[in-house]
């Protein structure tokens, strides 16, 4: 395959055409064409409209002699390929009884200040060899994709010491040259605070700063830096301090800000310029207007919400007042431990009061942008990269109606067909 392929007879074709983040209202418009087609050269779209506009039917020979693949798309809704803009996926072992033990009523926090939680992975994560790491990450990115997910952010943060977040990032990396699927990296050593530093998180971000962080900058192993800034794990000070110098050495932005309580992660989002604030469950009436001026995608994750037993994040109110909102998985062994693209739209339509555009618009433009990428990625427009998914069903609503069930058929990236669920599944060239 060479990435030359023409889509025809979509029954929709949902183009969320742009090349920035749609906010508010904007976010409810998809740019659907009917019977539509997307011509595909060298892994980039080069066209695209109603059929009649893109091709013409005595054309089709000529295609295929110059290695075209034709993909009829009738009774099917054709869609950029979905953005999961928050991962922790890298990661070894399991944390199945925390888990039940959580379901008999302990509390999150509780369990992680009792040694569980994020340093119960980082524990396995470092005794973990490279070979493991990556077998294991291909496979969860085999099940991403398998749901549509032609992009991901990936994060470390279960190393916590030079050695493991180096091996971390360096595994992302390999996996995003040799799987289909994109992976941007970001640096999360500021995750929690390990026991070689308890009760010490001034002298850990003071590690993170003037040792590790000029080494990720410089060796190029990721290109945002995130933190948790939360009560009881990283202060709002001392996330200013860690992503301040970030910033300076070239990183981009991200923030875990306000899941368990309001302490102004959000407004610390909106006064960095970070590209995105996260989960942001306790977000200020503030945080949400500051965010929505200053253009800080949030993002939200209602699959961690929903596993926590957590109050859902204000996601209508942040579109009503005019917030760019990105819905993303947060999968991880610990507070979700689901990479689940239906069940997240399910919640976020049904729970949360997204309408079933705006869900999509989170999953793919925005989901972009929330990775800086909306110039690239997440829309179907003439100049981006080949990123699309072919539903079973004719219409988009399947996406929000077959509640908890992927609808996705086909996965096309950069051109190639690299999933279909008619052929078994991922298709390996
Ligand atoms: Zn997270």
């Amino acid at each position: 395959m060479n990435g030359n392929m023409l889509i025809k007879n979509a029954s929709q074709l949902i183009t969320l055409s742009g090349f920035a983040a749609k906010k508010g209202k904007e976010m409810g418009e998809l740019g659907v064409i009917h019977n539509g087609a997307v011509m595909i050269e060298n892994g980039r779209i080069s066209a695209v409209g109603k059929n009649q506009e893109v091709f013409k039917e005595r054309d089709e020979s000529i295609l295929r002699q110059r290695g075209f693949c034709i993909l009829d798309a009738s009774d099917r809704a054709v869609l950029p390929g979905f953005v999961d803009s928050h991962t922790h996926f890298i990661f070894a072992g399991y944390r199945a009884e925390e888990f039940a033990m959580r379901l008999a009523g302990a509390d999150y926090m509780e369990i992680m200040k009792r040694g569980g939680g994020i340093l119960n992975t980082v524990a396995a994560t470092r005794k973990a060899t490279e070979e493991q790491l990556m077998s294991l990450g291909s496979k969860r990115l085999d099940s991403m994709l398998s749901h549509g997910v032609t992009t991901i952010e990936g994060k470390s943060g279960y190393g916590l010491d030079r050695d493991t977040e180096i091996k971390q990032l360096k595994i992302m990396t390999e996996l995003n040259n040799t799987h289909p699927i994109d992976i941007v990296n970001t640096f999360l050593g500021a995750h929690a605070v390990p026991g070689e530093y308890s009760g010490n998180g001034d002298a850990f971000i003071a590690f993170l700063i003037e040792e590790l962080m000029p080494e990720v900058a410089d060796k190029n192993l990721a290109e945002f830096c995130d933190v948790f800034c939360e009560k009881k794990v990283f202060s709002t000070d001392q996330s200013a301090r860690l992503l301040q110098c970030a910033k300076r050495m070239g990183l981009k932005l991200k923030l875990h800000a306000d899941e368990m309580e309001h302490i102004g992660g959000g407004e610390l989002a909106a006064e960095l310029g970070a590209v995105s604030a996260d989960h942001l469950l306790y977000a200020s009436a503030r945080a949400v207007r500051e965010m929505a001026e200053a253009g800080v995608v949030a993002t939200l994750l209602p699959l961690t919400a929903f596993s926590l037993r957590k109050p859902y994040a204000r996601g209508r109110y942040m579109i009503d007042q005019g917030c760019a909102l990105a819905l993303a998985t947060d999968f991880n062994p610990g507070s979700c431990f689901s990479e689940s693209i239906p069940l997240l739209i399910a919640l976020a339509t049904i729970n949360m009061s997204l309408t079933p555009e705006e869900a999509i618009t989170a999953l793919t433009i925005n989901g972009a942008a929330a990775l800086d990428r909306a110039d690239i990625i997440g829309s179907i427009d003439a100049g981006k990269q080949a990123d699309i998914i072919l539903l079973e069903n004719p219409s988009y609503h399947f996406l929000a109606y077959h509640i908890g069930v992927s609808v996705v058929e086909k996965v096309i990236k950069k051109g190639k067909l690299v999933f279909d669920k008619k052929q078994g599944g991922i298709i390996h060239c």
